[in-house]
């Protein structure tokens, strides 16, 4: 999911799957439902 942060004064939106930060909410929402990969996890993780 998407978490919100206050940074220098602006809100943050960051991955919670992978912690890359984004300056718009669509952007990471976006994101966040391509980066959710439980499923296809790199083999290097494991
Ligand atoms: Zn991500």
């Amino acid at each position: 999911m998407v978490s919100t942060t206050e940074k220098d004064g602006a809100t943050w939106y960051r991955c919670d799957e992978c912690g890359l930060m984004f300056d718009a909410e669509s952007d990471a929402q976006t994101h966040e439902t391509n980066c959710d990969s439980d499923d296809d996890s790199p083999s290097y993780l494991q």
